[in-house]
């Protein structure tokens, strides 16, 4: 038997939140995000669940250009952007979708032949201060950019919301009302929705949604839950049971001996720790799932090793796998336990984690 921790990767799952996607913006294409190795999923192992997807959006040039080395021909956004030449021929060659955040990249494409240059979207800062244009230079850079030739048949003008995780915040009505006037003044399609629009507002969706952390089963939105939305976990993280024994009241656990055993008790080791993407910050008492009930980590999560309280559950045994997250136990709610997000539990998946595909086909 194999003693090493696996994330099982479900594609009916992802097909299943795609799909839940593409019928909450049925006017809209549907641009899978798949940046950052497909959030920590392993993005070729990904893409046959991705077949019903439109096109595709990265953050990055080399994140694109290892799809088309992958295969991929569907339309590729690049939402970040290129910053030299070479990068903008390659995304020609290559036929990617380029952002256009910054002035000095319409210089840069100004200073190349005509020819060599991609397909580009305007990318608008609407108020989140990243990356994008300012409103009163968008009028001068559309201008450029179409005298450039490079806005395909109709531009389309991007944008990225700040706070669309929380309905309570009125700022994303005050970005959408900025775009959709730029959009509609220039006759410009819209692509801003990410997960939480999707799911929250019917009205906001535009021409392209750009769904990441939603294809993947988590949350976008506060106090909601994956399932709650109806969103199936896809990376179900499971690692087995190393060691069981007994230790005394009073004896402590793992680094710092900062956990004290209250009683004599049976505790677990389980094979997964920080060094393989679990969160270090996971405090004692966050659920893992042994068998179908929940128990409690105890102590220090370390790089190879967490510690398992297993007073609920004496029956035990060196072997049975455990479940970090997934399948019966959503990723939002141990990233809550650990301060953080789901969208950092996946990215952190190493590779020490092996990836074991399901419903390929
Ligand atoms: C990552 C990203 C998305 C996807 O966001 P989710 O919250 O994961 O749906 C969309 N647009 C941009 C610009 C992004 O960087």
């Amino acid at each position: 038997m194999d003693f090493s921790p696996r994330a099982r990767i479900d594609l009916n799952a992802l097909r299943h939140n795609l799909a839940l996607a593409q019928q909450h913006a049925p006017q809209a294409g549907v641009l899978a995000v798949i940046k950052a190795n497909a959030y920590g999923h392993g993005v070729a192992q990904l893409l046959p669940g991705l077949d019903q997807a439109q096109g595709f959006a990265v953050a990055r040039c080399d994140e694109a250009l290892r799809l088309r080395a992958l295969g991929v021909r569907k339309p590729i956004l690049v939402m970040g952007g290129a910053y030299n030449a070479e990068m903008i021929s390659a995304a020609a060659e290559q036929g990617l979708m380029l952002a256009v955040h910054h002035p000095w990249q319409i210089e840069l494409l100004a200073s190349l032949p005509r020819k060599a240059l991609p397909r580009c979207v305007l990318k608008i800062d609407s108020g989140m201060h990243r990356l994008g244009l300012l409103a009163d230079q968008f009028e001068t850079s559309l201008n450029r950019l179409k005298a450039l030739n490079c806005l395909g048949e109709q531009p389309l003008l991007m944008s990225h919301m700040a706070c669309a995780d929380d309905l309570a915040s009125g700022m994303t009505e005050q970005q959408w009302q900025l775009i959709s006037e730029l959009a509609q003044r220039h006759s410009a399609q819209i692509s801003a929705a990410n997960s939480a629009l999707i799911l929250s507002r019917p009205e906001m969706q535009g021409d392209w949604v750009r769904p990441g952390i939603m294809l993947y089963g988590a949350s976008p939105l506060i106090e909601r839950s994956g399932p709650e939305l109806g969103l199936q976990p896809v990376m179900t993280l499971q690692a087995p049971l190393l060691a069981v024994k007994t230790i005394l009241k009073g004896e402590s656990v793992g680094y710092g001996a900062s956990w004290i055993a209250p009683e004599d008790m049976p505790i677990g080791v389980l094979g997964i720790g920080y060094g393989d993407g679990y969160p270090r910050h996971a405090p004692a008492g966050t659920p893992v799932l042994l068998g179908d009930s929940p128990v409690p980590l105890i102590g220090r999560v370390s790089m190879d090793m967490i510690t398992l309280d297993l007073r609920s559950r004496p029956q035990a045994r060196v072997g049975d796998w455990a479940t970090l997250w997934g399948q019966g136990l959503a990723a939002d709610r141990i990233a809550a336990a650990a301060g953080t997000i789901a969208y950092q539990l996946f990215c952190n998946r190493t590779e020490r984690v092996r990836l074991e595909i399901h419903g390929q086909g």
